[in-house]
């Protein structure tokens, strides 16, 4: 029966991830939006405390995601909760920054990838490395089938050739998760991805883009031209099954949009609470007596949004709890990252609004999160792509007949 109780184990991790935001994210968090592509240097003592976790067997990273499979006896992994209770602390770190969240050393989407398809031999070398992810190319962004970049052997080496665009943490990472083609003509099938170390030869980093929010993240655009890597380096299998097309690559997103739907929940509260501190000091005290409509108009908008994060973090939970017990969860990811992607713009704009001047000056945080919850209803495929892909699991489509 699904439990979507906060697990007792998961609880002291909450409650270092909400310190973690209050003691070191919130102090530096206007500090690096205006400082924009400067690292944050105060988080290389959070990647320590994060790797110490990990080994004291507490999990919580990103490197820590990953669908219950069945172990050798046939029985279920016995370790589970790693899907949600890095969800958890994910919230409460982004309801401190979100840009500095992904910020942190070796907790990079492309490190999801690593957990979700790399083989035990891979996961030893990569698993506790940072890694970005790069999928996006100028000509594919929400149709991640159309990439270009192609990967083909010569010996004992896959060679890369092309541009990957909006890679998060593309200049800091160590390694860089790429898609690319092993044949065109095959379609979404012959797309594999590859760990590409930093540095390897043949790769370049063209630029850094400057953007709305999550502005102390770096956002980078990475040429490859006969770029050479190991030919150990693929993930997964580099057999094409056509039947199977996307596979194994798309199993990252079922473990990675409940987490970006509870990066949005993170920072939608982060403003819930200031506009009711706000209101509060107004003389505008939450009641739950009656009805909205019997209560001032600020009240119960401020009631709609809360009713609003209530449905989106039980949404992201029940994502994360499918995917902790091995049960198929596409749909359910999908639904959650759409939901709490709306939410948080919906949340934060709203406190932006509510606020009046205080919400749309610097003096407040207001302003910055209504900018930074914008990419959270954007990357790991957008709200219109999210409820494609619902529609498709609800109408019984294929990509083919719904696109
Ligand atoms: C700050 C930032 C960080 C990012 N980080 C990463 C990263 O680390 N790795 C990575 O690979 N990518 C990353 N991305 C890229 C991100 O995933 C893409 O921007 C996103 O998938 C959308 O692609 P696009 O921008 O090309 O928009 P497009 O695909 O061109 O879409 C444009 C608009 O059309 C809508 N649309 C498209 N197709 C349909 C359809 N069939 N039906 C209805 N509406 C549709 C979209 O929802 C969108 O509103 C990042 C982007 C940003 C801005």
């Amino acid at each position: 029966m699904i439990q979507l109780e906060i697990p007792k184990r998961a609880r002291a991790l909450i409650a270092q991830a909400h310190q973690v935001g209050e003691a070191v994210f919130r102090p530096i968090s206007r500090k690096y939006d205006t400082a924009e592509h400067t690292y944050a240097k105060e988080l290389d003592m959070l990647a320590a405390l994060m790797d110490g976790m990990a080994q004291g067997g507490q999990g919580g990273g990103v490197n820590d995601v990953a669908q219950a499979r069945e172990d050798d006896s046939g029985g279920k992994k016995k370790k589970r909760g790693n899907n949600l209770q890095t969800l958890l602390g994910m919230v409460e770190l982004c309801w401190g920054d979100a840009g500095l969240a992904l910020t942190i050393p070796r907790q990079g989407l492309g490190n999801a990838a690593v957990a979700a398809v790399a083989s035990p031999d891979q996961k030893e070398r990569w698993g506790n490395v940072w890694a970005a992810m790069a999928i996006t190319e100028p000509g594919a962004g929400s149709d991640s089938a159309a990439i270009r970049t192609t990967a083909h052997l010569e010996g004992d080496e896959w060679v890369l050739n092309g541009e990957k665009i909006f890679v998060t943490a593309g200049e800091r990472a160590t390694g860089i998760v790429v898609w690319a083609t092993l044949d065109k003509n095959l379609g979404r099938a012959a797309i594999k991805s590859f760990f590409v170390p930093q540095g390897s030869p043949g790769m370049r980093l063209v630029r850094l883009d400057h953007k709305m929010g999550i502005r102390a993240s770096d956002t980078a655009v990475i040429e490859f031209v006969n770029c050479r890597i190991p030919k150990d380096n693929i993930l997964g299998s580099a057999e094409i099954d056509t039947k199977k097309g996307f596979g194994g690559v798309m199993q990252t997103f079922d473990n990675t949009r409940p987490l970006v739907g509870g990066m949005a929940i993170g920072v939608a509260r982060a403003s819930l609470e200031v506009i009711q501190g706000m209101l509060e000091k107004a003389g505008l005290h939450s009641s739950y007596e009656g009805t909205p409509w019997t209560q001032p108009a600020a009240l119960a908008e401020v009631y709609r949004m809360e009713a609003e994060l209530e449905a989106s973090r039980l949404l992201v939970m029940k994502a994360a709890w499918l995917a902790d017990h091995g049960i198929p969860n596409s749909k359910e990811a999908s639904m959650a990252k759409a939901k709490a992607g709306r939410t948080g713009t919906y949340v934060t704009l709203r406190a932006v609004e509510l606020a009046g001047d205080a919400g749309y000056a610097q003096n407040e945080l207001l302003e910055k999160w209504a900018r930074d919850s914008k990419i959270l209803d954007i990357f790991e495929g957008t709200q219109q792509i999210q409820l494609l892909i619902v529609a498709r699991a609800v109408l019984g489509l294929k990509s083919t007949h719904l696109r």
